[in-house]
């Protein structure tokens, strides 16, 4: 079984993105609590695919802090690093649709792997879709 706090995950969300939305659908591993400019520490790094991912699960994050995150953003944006963010309802109820979009900016980046299903996914689209198309047939 991981040890979660001697791998430098600090919070539950962060353990639920790496449980259920990294790992449960085999993208690929990041590095937490890293920093990638002055005074700040990134939740999940993944320095391959030029991707930063920040896990919003408090209230903390809106007002000033805010501010604060949408400046550090730019600053990694400068360095060519993509962050993407993600509060409580996207990791723990949509940890799919979450990975999915995790999955589409790793690709656009270079990463050549799949995503797995997880015992939760829904059939992709080009199996079953969903919604079902009324003007087909
Ligand atoms: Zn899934």
């Amino acid at each position: 079984m991981l040890n979660w706090v001697e791998f430098g995950i600090e919070s539950p969300l962060e353990m639920r993105y790496v449980r259920d939305v990294e790992r449960a659908h085999g993208l690929p591993r990041g590095t937490p609590q890293v920093s990638k400019s002055a005074r700040t520490r990134t939740d999940m790094v993944y320095d391959k695919w030029s991707t930063l991912v920040e896990l919003d699960g408090q209230l903390g994050h809106r007002g000033v802090h805010e501010t604060r995150d949408a400046g550090r953003d730019a600053r990694h944006l400068a360095q060519g690093l993509a962050t993407l963010r993600f509060g409580w309802a996207d990791v723990a109820h949509r940890p799919c649709t979450t990975a999915q979009l995790v999955g589409q900016v790793f690709r656009n980046q270079g990463w050549k792997g799949k995503l797995k299903l997880c015992p939760q996914c829904t059939p992709p689209p080009d199996e079953s879709p969903w919604p079902p198309d009324p003007q087909a047939r």
